[in-house]
């Protein structure tokens, strides 16, 4: 980074303090990750100077000579690695991705039915603050208030009482496997579509870990840099017969120019995300999970449905006496960083819920494993039984830092060098 050094001392100042914090501290937040290098130095290309609008072989503009190459080899990787009949690569986001479908498929009022936000559902799935919210009529089903566990009885009545055109299944904060079989056969008793988001699991079905929406899903949607590990994007698998539909939708729709560079930063992570090595990093973000989650319960933390099957673990920290932001800013000061999450049914307000979120796929890139998740749940009791003794989170933080230091994050290879220490 020699010439922002030179041009932006300040940006530069700040870039390398970043790096520093994602090198020193443990992160949790489920939604992030670590991208190797190869697909840091392809996000940075001089890809990022093209123009090109429309879709390989039917652009406006000249000069796709490359970028058609690149767009063809991201969707045809993605088309293999999911088994799905169509893709676009194009999305600028996960949020973006969500209202081309809404648009390929929705007028203004028709009715969306997806999980409810508090519950675990995200912004973009009828949220009342979302465009989602705003324009649709948006339903929301709830989770099992006994067993914090998707109840496909309830979902199936709502279904058949509001009849959704589009029924979402997907989730930013839900501790289980999805049965999506149920969730088409609910969808197909109305002749709805089945969408179904699945950003924050993606990594974890490319790895075979967890089931594949594709085969029931009319359409899917996913980010590529949550447990995928890949630059920040998304993509929108469908069937054929959707594939025009939902081109459109992105392209003229909602978007222009597809970020080229992302693009081909795509084509890279899904070609480390086809590899034997993804799959045990997959295999490893559950173990982790499930390792960490079996810890804290035997320390007495109440995890919603009692543990996980996925990359991800909400606690409910109500017999612990502290709210999920004043558990999650203590945590943040002794190096491990997560996010306050409200919990199903939470009594306290969003701003300050009952919970907190825990994902496995950024420590797990890095290499931690059952023995370091260990450790990590040590850490966790110890900081949220004492949240205000700054000096020892202080001391924690830097315990954390040394134990970091042996497990140089992707990308970040450079600062844990001996001599940089
Ligand atoms: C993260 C997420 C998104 C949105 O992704 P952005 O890239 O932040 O817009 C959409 N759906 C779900 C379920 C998510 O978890």
């Amino acid at each position: 980074m020699e010439n922002v050094k030179d041009l932006d001392p300040e940006i530069y100042a700040l870039v390398k303090q970043e790096e520093k914090r994602q090198s020193d501290k443990i992160r949790m937040i489920a939604s992030e990750n670590y991208v190797s290098l190869a697909i840091l130095q392809t996000t940075g290309s001089v890809l990022t100077n093209k123009y090109s609008e429309g879709y390989a072989g039917k652009r406006y503009y000249e000069g796709q000579q490359i970028i058609d190459q690149v767009e063809q080899l991201a969707v045809q990787r993605a088309k293999d690695l999911f088994g799905a009949e169509h893709v676009n690569v194009q999305p600028y986001s996960g949020s973006p991705a969500n209202i081309a479908v809404y648009l390929a498929f929705l007028n203004p009022g028709d009715t969306i039915l997806g999980m409810a936000l508090p519950h675990g559902g995200h912004l973009t799935h009828g949220a009342q603050v979302s465009i989602s919210g705003r324009y649709f009529n948006a339903q929301a089903y709830e989770l099992d208030a006994v067993t914090g566990l998707l109840n496909y009885d309830t979902i199936r009545e709502k279904t058949l009482a509001v009849r959704p055109k589009i029924l979402i299944a997907g989730h930013s904060a839900y501790p289980r496997i999805l049965d999506f079989a149920r969730f088409r056969a609910i969808a197909d008793e109305v002749g709805a579509l089945l969408m179904v988001d699945m950003a924050h699991f993606a990594g974890l079905v490319a790895g075979g870990v967890h089931p594949s929406p594709v085969p029931y899903a009319d359409v899917v949607t996913t980010t590529t840099h949550k447990s995928l590990r890949g630059p920040r994007g998304a993509m929108i698998l469908c069937k054929a017969k959707y594939a025009q539909a939902i081109d459109k939708a992105v392209f003229p729709g909602i978007q222009g120019g597809p970020h080229d560079n992302t693009t081909a930063a795509i084509a890279v992570a899904l070609k480390e995300a086809s590899s034997a090595a993804f799959k045990e990093y997959a295999r490893q973000i559950i173990r982790n999970a499930k390792t960490l989650a079996q810890s804290l319960m035997a320390k007495g933390f109440t995890l919603i449905t009692n543990g996980t099957d996925n990359h991800l673990m909400l606690v409910n920290l109500t017999n612990k006496n502290i709210s999920g932001k004043r558990a999650a800013k203590a945590l943040d000061k002794a190096g491990i960083v997560v996010n306050y999450n409200a919990i199903p049914f939470d009594t306290r307000k969003p701003f300050d819920p009952s919970g907190i979120r825990l994902g496995t796929p950024a420590l797990t890139s890095r290499g931690f494993k059952e023995k370091e998740m260990l450790l990590v749940s040590d850490f966790i009791e110890k900081v949220i039984a004492d949240p205000d003794n700054d000096l020892f989170l202080q001391q924690t933080a830097e315990e954390i830092r040394i134990l970091c230091s042996n497990f140089p994050a992707p990308g970040l290879e450079h600062l844990c060098k001996p001599e940089s220490k």
